[in-house]
């Protein structure tokens, strides 16, 4: 009962933000996994004061080097010669992750749709450095090579990706309807021994036809409520390469940048592929409803005494799912939903403060 009124409460109060966010953990913020001010995308991150779970300050309203941005179009960087060397580039590779019905996890952490897998994933993902390192070498180094440096390559190891609705970059001052994050860890550069970050972002545009058949099997397995986790079934399978333009037309965008959610920590290598990937009407709903607002009321009030032993667990509960540990009062299990309206989970475009930004191409 007391559960119900405060649910009852917070919804109230916070009109329909707090239903949506009542189970929310961030698991999309990188540094702070939990604990730490709660935050939401109500204003697209406008109101992101607050500190990590160790109680340091977040970076999103002090830094000057935040994401996303508004990249320019492909021919003014062409123009003004901001180019990475043809050498330099980037090299995506990655194989395709293979469910075994337990290892692939999809998560609706409240704050996106974020897919984690628990065996290992032997993608290889190679981002240039210089080949004479130190201490202050960054893995951003890349945006400030000439043609005729000595370089070498570090390998980036995904980590998790993720949707935006609608996307956080735009391009030439255009939205698309989604953006995907491709998360990789960086350990092998002197500064980097504690974690470096970069990102790959791929856009989506709206197609008519057809769902998208590479975003199928996420898609299905996609938690509609917040807090729960889908392990994606037996025999599926995600062509992660696939929703990455083909390595003939891999134009992209990089500068140094942040994560987009608390903390906004900086010092983050981005790359934005320029030719965007295919979503359907159907698949942009799901989505949007996957992360809408929810009016919740509680089924049976006696079901949150149950003790919540599976809280934190990696293993499942039921045959394919299982849930976050709530930060808040209650299981997800325990309540009704409706969906109220779409959600919307993007951060608005950051200044540049003179960055540079380069075309690989
Ligand atoms: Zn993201």
């Amino acid at each position: 009962m007391y559960a119900a009124l405060l649910f009852a409460a917070l919804c109230f109060f916070k009109t329909t933000y707090a239903c949506i966010y009542k189970y929310g953990t961030s698991l999309d913020s990188l540094a702070a996994p939990n604990g730490g001010t709660p935050w939401d995308h109500g204003l697209h991150g406008d109101d992101w004061i607050g500190v990590d779970a160790t109680g340091k300050p977040w970076a999103c309203m002090s830094g000057i080097r935040q994401s996303p941005i508004n990249l320019p179009n492909a021919n003014i960087l062409d123009n003004r010669g901001s180019r990475i060397p043809r050498k330099f580039r980037t090299q995506w590779s990655y194989p395709t992750i293979y469910s075994n019905g337990s290892n692939v996890e999809v998560i609706n952490t409240g704050h996106t749709i974020q897919v984690e897998w628990l065996s290992p994933y032997a993608a290889d993902v190679e981002i240039v450095v210089p080949a004479r390192q130190d201490r202050n070498t960054q893995i951003t180094a890349v945006l400030s090579m000439n043609e005729n440096d000595q370089a070498t390559t570090v390998q980036a190891t995904p980590l998790q990706f993720h949707f935006h609705t609608v996307s956080e970059h735009l391009i030439g001052g255009e939205y698309h309807p989604l953006e995907l994050h491709i998360v990789h860890r960086v350990t092998d550069l002197p500064a980097c021994t504690a974690g470096c970050f970069s990102v790959t972002g791929v856009l989506f545009e709206l197609t008519q036809s057809e769902d998208n058949p590479f975003l199928e099997a996420i898609w299905a397995a996609m938690p509609m409520r917040e807090g729960a986790i889908n392990y994606l079934p037996p025999d599926a399978q995600i062509r992660l390469e696939e929703l990455l333009p083909p390595p003939s037309s891999r134009e992209y965008v990089t500068y140094e940048g942040s994560l987009t959610t608390p903390p906004c920590s900086e010092g983050l290598l981005w790359h934005v592929m320029l030719k965007p990937q295919k979503i359907s009407m159907a698949q942009w709903t799901k989505y949007k409803t996957a992360v809408g607002f929810k009016e919740c009321s509680l089924k049976n009030a006696t079901a949150t005494a149950t003790p919540s032993a599976k809280s934190g667990s990696r293993q499942p509960r039921h045959h394919h799912s299982r849930h976050l540990a709530a930060a808040a009062p209650g299981n997800p299990d325990d309540y009704t939903c409706n969906v109220v309206a779409y959600g919307t989970n993007f951060r608005t475009p950051q200044r540049l403060f003179g960055r540079a930004v380069k075309l690989a191409s």
